[in-house]
């Protein structure tokens, strides 16, 4: 799997949805300066992007809906013409037909639709706008133009989109949610979370075992180690002002590794879902690596 920049445009995600740690994230992210930069401007985003090796994949999603900063689409545009592979999760809250229209001319990496769901799991508001981009969208991955990889949904589809939806029978539905690493205090029965503490040495499956390279931006460049830090315990640095390579492999890291390798240090992995023992992710990676090299073989025969 490929490393990723994920970007949070701005903190504070309206979207307010029911499983989203947003006030853990706007205490910590403010606790110590509360003028402290809340939304990425486009000019901050190039600098970062352009600062990164060119195989880190820039994925638009962070602790914020990315449509919610104005500049959302110059900066896919940005990214995308630059080459780079682009990740977008939207639940289309601040992306008008015009933005839609700029997005689809663009090669995405990957689309992530999160829609909206009867009971406001997520709480995405079901306006006319939104039900005529959300059309589109799904008339355009009909007809062949737009591609929807995955449809994230917390629940049945809201009453109206359900035959919206009837037109994306083939793209695959996501329904669970997770806690992110226990940091959803309530519950509110609709998360599936890890009941007790992980022991033992351990790997993660969403971050390249223990390379833990899928790393979050926040709005003012600071860099965290991982996607489900939400109470930013493990800060890397600040993209802005240091180098990628310096942030990626600095101190911070590694202890964090060491702590991975251990019975039972404190550390976020132990009460996330995406963790799992070492030994089992090193079978999995060079069971991969295997067929990897087969279809190879293959493809050369
Ligand atoms: S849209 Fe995403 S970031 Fe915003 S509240 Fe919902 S889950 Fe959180
Ligand atoms: S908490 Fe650990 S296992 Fe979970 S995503 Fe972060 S690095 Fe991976």
């Amino acid at each position: 799997m490929a490393r990723k920049l994920d970007i949070t445009v701005k903190m504070g995600c309206k979207v307010d949805c029911r499983f989203c740690p947003q006030k853990l994230a706007l205490s910590r992210y403010f606790k110590d300066n509360p003028k402290r930069e809340s939304v990425l401007s486009f000019e901050n985003f190039k600098t970062m992007v352009d600062k990164t090796p060119s195989d880190v994949q820039i994925v638009f999603s962070g602790m914020c809906e990315p449509f919610l900063n104005e500049h959302c689409i110059e900066m896919i545009e940005y990214a995308a013409n630059a080459g780079r592979d682009v990740d977008v999760y939207s639940t289309l809250l601040g992306m008008s037909m015009e933005h839609y229209q700029r997005l689809k001319k663009l090669k995405l990496h990957i689309f992530v639709l999160h829609a909206a769901d009867k009971d406001m799991n997520a709480k995405i508001p079901v306006t006319d706008e939104y039900l005529k981009v959300l059309d589109s969208i799904a008339e355009d991955h009909k007809n062949g133009s737009f591609h929807i990889t995955t449809i994230s949904v917390h629940g049945d589809y809201h009453p109206q989109i359900v035959d919206i939806m009837k037109k994306v029978p083939d793209v695959p539905v996501l329904r669970e949610i997770y806690d992110r690493a226990g940091n959803i205090e309530d519950k509110d029965g609709i998360t599936t979370y890890v009941k007790e503490e992980k022991k033992g040495a351990l790997a993660c499956s969403k971050c390249n075992g223990l390379k833990l390279d899928i790393n979050y931006i926040l709005p003012d460049g600071t860099m965290l180690m991982c996607p489900m830090d939400w109470g930013m315990e493990n800060v890397l640095g600040n993209l802005l002002t240091e180098s990628y390579e310096d942030l990626s492999e600095g101190k911070i890291k590694q202890d964090y590794r060491a702590k991975m390798s251990s019975e039972d240090a404190k550390i976020l992995c132990r009460l996330c879902h995406a963790s799992q023992p070492l030994n089992v992710y090193k079978k999995a990676e060079a069971k991969a690596k295997f067929k990897q090299s087969i279809k190879k073989l293959l493809g050369r025969a």
